[in-house]
């Protein structure tokens, strides 16, 4: 696909790499994209929040997401504060596992982003709207790549039960989740599926209560690739939690985990990643702090 992967706004001008896209702050010269993903990232379930202070002390939380008339995400008050400004000052984008429809019920604080990532870097939204050509693109590439959903689905059905599993899911027809009851996920099930799809071309994530089945060559740094292209990033920083972000944390120019998390379970790390003592939703407040602060120099 050699197709011209669009025209910043203002590329008739500029040319295609110099235009910044987030309005009157940003300098000619530098621009800073910041790809972060959201869920235990920037963005916390209760479940997930670990305050683990006396509650008279408990930072105040700002809901981000409401999900069947209930809410389900926080961020803290300081945190909303933090990324409204962040979003000024960079090309902030969320990049998620998440679907369209999922992303699309959290609403951020600040400025709409210009550029999101959802489906794990499967849909590039362009002010709210897939960017088509991209999603052909990973079609196509998936189809080369790693053996069909088809097959994922037919082994789930095939080896699991409903003692421990609750729904299966297939996300946007590119990738599978289980959300299972994690206290009775079988151990040996998780190793002998993850090396099984591992052979077909597919990486296996559990975060919280879902099992995810994602192709390989389905990344999140891909996507954030393709959009430090389109608006001619100069640093590009990166923050997650979970495997699927191990690939945007490495092709990030500096990146950061918090110390929760599949990645921290695993003592994952890399020369020019952060790791944040910081657990919880004050993990998401801290990240947003060096993102800044990275940003600034
Ligand atoms: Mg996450």
């Amino acid at each position: 696909m050699s197709t011209p992967l669009t025209a910043p706004l203002t590329a008739s001008l500029t040319g295609p790499l110099t235009a910044p896209l987030t309005g009157p702050p940003a300098t000619p010269l530098a621009t800073t994209l910041v790809a972060s993903d959201l869920d235990r990232t920037l963005i916390y379930s209760s479940a997930a929040l670990s305050l683990g202070m006396p509650d008279a002390q408990a930072p105040r939380l700002l809901c981000v997401e409401v999900h069947e008339s209930k809410p389900l995400s926080y961020m803290t008050e300081d945190a909303a504060g933090l990324l409204e400004r962040l979003a000024d000052e960079t090309v902030f984008v969320p990049t998620t596992t998440r679907t369209r429809k999922q992303y699309q019920r959290i609403q951020l604080p600040g400025a709409a982003p210009k550029y999101a990532i959802c489906a794990n870097g499967g849909h590039i939204l362009v002010d709210g709207v897939t960017d088509r050509e991209w999603h052909a693109k990973v079609v196509n590439r998936l189809a080369e790549e790693c053996a069909p959903l088809s097959e994922i689905r037919a082994y789930l059905t095939a080896t699991t039960d409903l003692s421990w599993v609750r729904k299966h899911r297939v996300a946007e027809d590119l990738f599978a989740y289980l959300v299972v009851e994690r206290e009775r996920l079988p151990a040996e099930w998780l190793g002998r599926f993850g090396e099984w799809a591992g052979e077909r071309g597919w990486t296996v994530s559990l975060q919280g209560r879902k099992v995810y089945a994602v192709p390989k060559p389905l990344t999140k740094s891909a996507a954030v690739r393709e959009v430090a292209r389109r608006i001619g990033a100069t640093l590009t920083l990166a923050a997650g939690d979970s495997l699927l972000d191990a690939d945007l944390l490495m092709a990030a120019d500096r990146a950061w985990r918090p110390g929760h998390g599949e990645l921290a379970e695993s003592e994952w790390t890399a020369p020019h990643l952060d790791v944040l003592a910081e657990r919880g939703v004050a993990a998401g407040e801290e990240i947003l702090r060096r993102f800044r602060a990275a940003a600034a120099r």
